[in-house]
């Protein structure tokens, strides 16, 4: 008989942007010194928007 061990979960960070005047979403790998509320580049939708970091979260790698 084998046991098994629960295998351990690893979350991968990813860093959600969303534009303020479009509303466009984007999702990428999360970067160093990402953080909510983050200014990052200008919308490449509408071009005059503000991509701003709207939530961090982590996906479980399989
Ligand atoms: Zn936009």
């Amino acid at each position: 008989m084998r046991l098994f061990k629960k295998k351990e979960e690893v979350l991968d960070p990813y860093t959600v942007e969303q534009c303020n005047s479009c509303n466009k979403t984007s999702k990428r790998k999360f970067k160093e010194g990402d953080h909510v509320f983050k200014m990052t580049e200008k919308c490449a939708s509408c071009g005059n928007g503000q991509m701003m970091v709207a939530k961090i979260f982590g996906e479980v790698v399989k």
